[in-house]
This record gives structure tokens, C-alpha cells and sequence, in this order.
């Protein structure tokens, strides 16, 4: 098949959609107003359940995370060691691989007036996004941390978290993200910082489209972040984007509507999951979150947080654990 295909917006949904496209040998031509790969500020991390999609060039995966120590308002209350359960990737180094196969214009773009092309796919993220938006924020710093764990700092007066995460070149990422404003993130940037002795690089923020699906209208192609592609809760946009891509690839090719496809990717119910905890979150009181953080069994909190659950595996978490979902559904 040859078309010339548009894609603009150079992150992991626009550089995944380029690689299937160019794949078949497509004519695809990438529009990326900025320099550099990568240069949005992003903690690198995919969770295990990527395998089910995608292998990771094993050159692009910096860190294998192998264990976690999740913190309530500064008190450890959960840790695990074991089973590989995400990756620290190299962002830069993977969307340069994925984009081999197309030409890349370093250039904005407004992807109404690219008229010569016989398909275009809006891929520019949390601009152009119509839903809720959360705010990340993220430093670079140095700091001795064991780089196959990640910590998780968890806050009740927050709707969302903290985290560090090893970096590339020795760095590390300490981030902040959620419902709140730019000032309370930088705070909990600063405090995190101070509590594991990092001295900071760099601090960089940024939206995150964070209520839940919404498609374009007849005729417009987009993916990513710029419909929400994006587990709300977490914040997880790399592999959501990889799949909204697959999803409007799959749906170009063989003629089925594109909600379908995201839907038999499980992103529709995965994201529908992570709202349900959000609204039971900002609905419950500092008290309720607390019960609730002490109270997550680990088997749920891993799974949700790898954001590919069916239906089947709900019911059966549910029937394990009556007492935790009941809390959850009634006001989520
Ligand atoms: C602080 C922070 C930490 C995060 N950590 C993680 C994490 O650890 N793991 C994870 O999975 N997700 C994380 N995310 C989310 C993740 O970064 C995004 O969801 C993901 O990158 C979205 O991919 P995308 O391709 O849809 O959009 P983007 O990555 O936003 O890419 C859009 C691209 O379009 C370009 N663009 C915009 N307008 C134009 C234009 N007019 N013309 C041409 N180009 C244009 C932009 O420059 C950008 O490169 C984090 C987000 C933040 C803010």
C-alpha cells in the first residue's frame, strides 16, 4: 500500500504509529516542533505489562525495576523485591529507533494544513487534549539510591503522588504529580529531594491529560496523550500511547471504528478503572484515603498500576477481596 502519511507530534504514540506505518513500506513524514527526542519532562518508566504488547529493545532499557517501597505520608508501608515488574527505559534512544523509518521534519505544525497528505494523525499530546488535565512536575538530580527499586510516596492531602525513579547517566528522577497546583508539587519536589539527601539538577513540568478518553470527530485521526490516552491515575502515558497508536493502525487497515480497537486493547476499561479510584479519592476524606492506602493488598495495587486488567481478572479480585472493592465502588 503506498500513501504519503502525516504524523505530528514526535512522542511515543506519533513515533509508534510511524514505525507500523513505515513498516509496510508507507511514505511517512514526522513533524516535531522541537530539536530534541524526549525533551518533556517523563520518568521513563513502563510498567511489566508491556511485554504483552511490545518486546523493548533490551539497548533502550536503562534500569530492569525488580522491587518498591511505598510510602504513606512519610511512613513505609509497603515493600516488595522480587519479579521484574516495570522498566527505566531511555526515551530519547526509543523513539529514535521507532522513527528510523520515516522522515523526520523538526518543525510545528498545524496538522489542518498539511493538505498534500492522504492521511494525517494529530500525535501532539496534552495541547491539544479536551478533558481534565493533572500537573507533573519533575526534577533531574543526583542522589545514591539502589537503581532497581523505586519509591512511591503517597501524601493524603494529594490526589496523585511522588516518586523517584533512576535516571540516565546516573541521574535520578524525583517527580510530583496529581491534582494540585504548580506551587504544593514543587513543595513535595523539594521535600522528596531533601528526605533522600538529592542535590537537584533541573525542575521541569508539565500537564497530563488525565480524564479519560476523548476521540476526535468524524474524519480527524489522533493518538496519544492528544485523546487521552493516559492512565489517569498513574499518570502512565508511554505504553497507553503505543496501544492508542496500534489501536488507530489496526482500525485504518482492517475498517473497524477506532473506539473498538482501543476498547479490545483494554485501554477503555483500564482508564475507566483509574477514574473510578480518582472520583473515590477526591470524594473521600484524609481518614478514607489512609484506610484505603493501608488497606490496598499488594496483588491489586500491582495490577492496577500495570493497567492491563480484564474484566475476568476484576471479578476475580473483587471476589478476593469483597471488603477492599466494596469501599472503592460506593463512591468511586
Ligand atoms: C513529569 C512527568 C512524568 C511522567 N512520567 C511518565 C512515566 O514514567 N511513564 C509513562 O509511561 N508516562 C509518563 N508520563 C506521561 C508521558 O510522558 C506522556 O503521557 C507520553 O509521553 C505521551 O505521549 P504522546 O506521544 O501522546 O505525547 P507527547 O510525548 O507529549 O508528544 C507530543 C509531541 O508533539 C510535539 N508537538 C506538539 N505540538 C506540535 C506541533 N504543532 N507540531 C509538531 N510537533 C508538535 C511535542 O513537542 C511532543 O514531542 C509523565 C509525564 C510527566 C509530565
Amino acid at each position: 500500500m503506498s500513501e504519503k502519511a502525516c504524523i505530528v507530534g514526535a512522542g511515543p504514540s506519533g513515533a509508534y504509529l510511524a514505525r507500523l506505518l513505515s513498516e509496510e513500506e508507507t511514505d511517512v513524514t514526522v513533524f516535531e516542533v522541537n530539536g530534541r527526542l524526549a525533551s518533556k519532562p517523563c520518568g521513563w518508566g513502563i510498567p511489566y505489562s508491556i511485554d504483552d504488547f511490545m518486546k523493548l529493545p533490551e539497548e533502550t532499557i536503562l534500569e530492569k525495576i525488580r522491587g518498591y517501597e511505598i510510602f504513606l505520608e512519610n511512613s513505609l508501608i509497603h515493600e516488595y523485591k522480587g519479579d521484574v515488574l516495570g522498566y527505566i527505559v531511555d526515551k530519547e534512544l526509543l523513539l529514535k529507533q521507532l522513527l528510523e523509518g520515516a522522515n523526520i521534519v523538526h518543525r510545528g505544525v498545524d496538522p489542518r494544513k498539511l493538505i498534500d497528505c492522504r492521511l494525517v494523525v494529530d500525535a501532539r499530546g496534552h495541547p491539544v487534549y479536551k478533558g481534565r488535565k493533572a500537573l507533573a512536575l519533575q526534577a533531574e538530580a543526583r542522589a545514591n539510591i539502589e537503581r532497581d527499586r523505586i519509591k512511591i510516596f503517597f501524601f493524603l492531602d494529594l490526589v496523585g503522588y511522588g516518586w523517584v525513579f533512576p535516571g540516565r547517566d546516573g541521574l535520578i528522577h524525583i517527580g510530583a504529580g496529581g491534582f494540585a497546583d504548580y506551587d504544593f508539587l514543587r513543595d513535595r519536589v523539594l521535600f522528596l529531594a531533601r528526605q533522600i539527601g538529592a542535590e537537584i539538577v533541573s525542575l521541569k513540568g508539565s500537564p497530563i491529560a488525565a480524564g479519560g478518553l476523548r476521540l476526535p470527530g468524524n474524519g480527524d485521526f489522533a493518538v496519544g496523550e492528544a485523546i487521552g490516552a493516559v492512565m489517569p491515575l498513574t499518570g502512565e502515558g508511554i505504553r497507553p500511547g503505543f496501544l492508542s497508536a496500534r489501536a488507530l493502525y489496526d482500525s485504518l487497515r482492517n475498517g473497524k471504528p477506532y473506539r473498538k480497537s482501543l476498547e479490545e486493547y483494554g485501554l477503555i476499561f483500564n482508564i475507566d478503572i483509574q477514574l473510578r479510584i480518582i472520583r473515590y479519592l477526591e470524594n473521600s476524606s484524609p481518614a478514607e484515603r489512609r484506610e484505603l492506602y493501608l488497606s490496598a493488598p499488594i496483588e491489586v495495587l500491582k495490577r492496577v498500576t500495570a493497567a492491563n486488567l480484564t474484566k475476568l481478572e476484576v471479578a476475580g479480585l473483587l471476589a478476593r477481596y469483597p471488603g477492599f472493592f466494596r469501599k472503592l465502588v460506593l463512591k468511586g
